[in-house]
């Protein structure tokens, strides 16, 4: 594990229609680092992790993984075989059992063995408690099971980088620790994780860093003990009460 950063963000803005969404954002990610975005509805957070795996196209400044620059349009297979995304909605190709879906990218994409592939599946998610589920099809699963197979999935292609945009939004109360039980083991795994999540507690639990993302830019990016218990800026604390979360304590 080197001291250069995965990935670098440097100044990056992202005009819609001419409303500046992202105007001055910049971060380094460090190998094993989580960090967790978080900010007001609207403030950029999807448009980030979309300009990061090359769904968007950023209006100005760089995108730079391992080194490189990955934010010219130029590589985008090669750069979403290295940065995963799982997204609010389950995106399991319905006709497809959950070994189908698991097996897809690594065989096609990587072309790696299907045997090898398919063991290497059926050991995730087992961990994930998911071993009896290998020949489900989407529709039979719960919405914490299919999250829960998106997360695998995107592992499978070994990823230098997951993004997670609200993963567990869609889902019913009782399904959310289960996803986000996983996401935690991910990361004490040592995997590098960029999250927008509204969960305030996994956030703090999850995340090494927690950047408070407002007006387009990056306005707070602290340790969660310090974002969460003493947030610097007054936007961050009313931010923070929408939550009922106690900023003050
Ligand atoms: P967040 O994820 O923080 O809620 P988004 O990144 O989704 O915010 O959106 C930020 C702003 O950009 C919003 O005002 C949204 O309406 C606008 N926006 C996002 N995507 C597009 C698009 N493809 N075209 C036009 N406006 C967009
Ligand atoms: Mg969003």
């Amino acid at each position: 594990m080197g001291n250069a950063p995965i990935l670098e963000v440097k100044n990056l803005s992202k005009h819609f229609d001419g409303t500046g969404v992202l105007k001055d954002v910049s971060f380094a990610m460090n190998e094993g680092e989580v960090i967790v975005v978080v900010g007001p509805s609207g403030c950029g957070k999807s448009t980030l992790l979309r300009c990061i795996n090359g769904l968007e196209h950023p209006d100005g400044g760089e995108i730079l993984l391992d080194g490189k620059r990955i934010d010219s349009g130029a590589n985008l297979v090669e750069v979403r075989r290295q940065i995963g995304m799982v997204f609010q909605s389950y995106d399991l190709f319905p006709h497809m059992d959950v070994l189908g879906n698991l097996t897809l990218g690594p065989v096609q994409a990587l072309k790696r063995p299907r045997l090898e592939v398919e063991a290497e599946a059926e050991k995730a998610l087992a961990r994930v408690g998911l071993a009896d589920r290998a020949r489900a099809l989407p529709r039979q699963l719960s919405g914490g099971q299919k999250q829960r197979v998106a997360l695998v999935r995107a592992m499978l292609m070994h990823p230098r980088l997951l993004l997670l945009d609200e993963i567990t939004a869609a889902l019913d109360p009782e399904m959310v620790r289960e996803v986000l039980n996983v996401v935690l083991d991910l990361a004490r795994d040592g995997m590098t994780m960029l999250i927008v999540t509204h969960e305030m507690r996994f956030a703090e639990a999850v995340a090494d860093r927690v950047m408070f993302l407002e007006g387009g830019v990056v306005l707070e990016s602290a340790k969660p003990s310090e974002f969460f218990h003493n947030p610097r800026s007054e936007r961050a604390r009313q931010f923070l009460n929408t939550f009922e979360f106690d900023a003050v304590k």
